[in-house]
């Protein structure tokens, strides 16, 4: 069976690939089982020089990553090189921590008695991969496996499978062995296959819906799971924001970037009354100037969306919203055009009974709702499954500090947003996810600790 790969701009098939079957899987499995033992005795360094230069090659390649990130997802090709040149970062930092993350940790040295950590990585492990950001979610999980000794399956999400080839090839160039990392193809019933191969860590990133009925599937096997999932980030701009204006800005660059389509993406605006009018108006003008057209025009901001199938979800969200007391602002309809083409739309006078408030859009719409206070905003921010990120605006430290510490989401953010850094754990909370990537819990997700209890005598 083929896949076919379609550029979402144009609706015209650029290619196609042959799919994985079952048999391939358990033989890679196999290869990878064999592969992997060899990789996890090489040093640490060696791991990571591979790393390098695989992050050498991605840059030297960058324009022609970018265009085939851009003809199979839509996105505009400005923000295809800021991200494969913004994934680099995680590269920068394995390399100068990986090394101390990894090494073994001496806890008793008395007399006789010796105590240690050692941390060994998990085997070869599943990764279940998603398409809105291939570079940054994929290296994530396959980067950080590899330097911690692991061999990895990566599988691509349909969507993004060209690029999921890149990686495959120019890690192999790069010196990891191909029985260190395979990328198989296909669409979501080859990541069922997966899940019914004994992997010894399933590592996904994608919707809660397939989140969870991964961490069903594999239960039994009682292997490591984790789940880097969607979310329903709310944003509080308080009426002490500096500049009304700017904050509409960097608010609407927060939902809008990637056509909204990034597990962060600012998905709902609070905003305080006083400064409302005002904060709407300005957040509209913006909106309202994106341009929108052919993702490889180096002006364009705003692409199709990848999937054709979410025009019908945002299509519904907008229907819902003026339903129930909703205000259109801007757009609200799909656009006339080849391709996946849906207008940037702002709905306003919002509340928490439509879909646009309380459902992922993933996609560029965004619901603002008018808030009286910070008890009030906490209230709502707070009302949602969800838990990846939250955000406030606002010139006082302290107002925001205190309102962050209520939200139960793995990041939060003080006049920033849609932001990731590979500093700190990435995680989310309740349906957002488990488990951590990034920073030192990042690499640690990789590897089991081993207690050795030695005694000379
Ligand atoms: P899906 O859950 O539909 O797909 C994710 C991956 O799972 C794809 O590779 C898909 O394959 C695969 N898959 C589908 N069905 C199965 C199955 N039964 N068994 C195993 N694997 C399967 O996610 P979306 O494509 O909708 O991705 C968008 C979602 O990802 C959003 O909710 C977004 O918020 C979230 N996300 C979260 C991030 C985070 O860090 N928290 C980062 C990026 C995205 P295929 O695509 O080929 O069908």
């Amino acid at each position: 069976m083929n896949l076919k790969i379609t550029n979402p701009a144009t609706g015209n098939i650029i290619t196609e690939l042959l799919c994985n079957t079952k048999e391939d899987i358990q033989a890679k499995l196999n290869a990878l089982r064999t592969g992997q033992k060899a990789w996890s005795k090489r040093p640490v360094q060696e791991r990571l020089d591979c790393i390098v230069k695989f992050g050498e090659l991605i840059k030297e390649n960058s324009e022609a990553l970018a265009l085939i990130l851009t003809e199979e997802t839509g996105k505009p090709l400005q923000q295809s090189r800021n991200e494969i040149n913004g994934a680099h970062s995680r590269i920068d930092h394995l390399s100068q921590y990986a090394e101390q993350w990894l090494s073994n940790e001496i806890l008793v040295n008395v007399g006789a008695t010796h105590e240690k950590i050692v941390y060994e990585p998990l085997g070869v492990i599943a990764n279940i991969s998603a398409w809105n950001f291939p570079y940054n979610v994929g290296y994530n999980v396959f980067l950080y496996a590899l330097v911690a000794g692991n061999a990895v399956m990566y599988k691509p999400s349909e969507y993004a499978a060209l690029t999921g080839k890149q990686f495959e090839k120019y890690l192999h160039l790069a010196g990891v062995p191909e029985h260190v990392f395979q990328c198989v193809i296909g669409d979501g019933s080859l990541g069922q296959v997966l899940l019914e191969e004994d992997f010894d860590g399933y590592f996904f990133t994608g919707s809660y819906a397939t989140g969870k009925h991964i961490a069903q599937t594999v239960a039994h096997k009682l292997v490591p799971v984790q789940l880097e999932l969607g979310g329903k980030d709310p944003l509080f701009i308080a009426e002490d924001v500096l500049d009304v204006k700017q904050a509409a800005i960097n608010a609407a660059e927060g939902a809008f970037y990637n056509n909204g389509q990034s597990c962060c993406a600012v998905e709902r605006i609070y905003v305080s009354e006083s400064i409302y009018d005002a904060f709407v108006d300005a957040f509209v003008a913006e909106v309202g100037a994106y341009v929108i057209g052919d993702p490889k025009d180096e002006s364009t901001f705003i692409g199709p969306l990848t999937r054709l199938q979410q025009i019908d979800v945002l299509s519904k969200q907008v229907k819902d919203a003026i339903a129930k007391g909703a205000a259109l602002k801007l757009g609200g309809q799909p656009i006339e055009h080849d391709g996946n083409y849906f207008q940037p739309t702002v709905l306003v006078d919002c509340n928490h009974d439509m879909e646009v408030m309380m459902q992922e859009s993933f996609g560029p719409i965004i619901g603002i709702q008018k808030v009286t206070s910070d008890k009030e905003a906490i209230a709502l921010m707070k009302d949602t499954p969800y838990g990846l990120t939250a955000a406030v605006f606002s010139s006082n430290e302290q107002r925001a500090m205190s309102i962050l510490q209520e939200m139960n989401t793995g990041t939060v953010y003080w006049n920033c947003c849609d932001r990731v850094s590979p500093n700190v754990p990435w995680s989310g909370r309740k349906n957002s996810g488990l488990g951590s990537t990034l920073s030192s819990q990042g690499i640690r997700a990789f590897v089991q600790p081993k207690a050795y209890h030695l005694r000379t005598i």
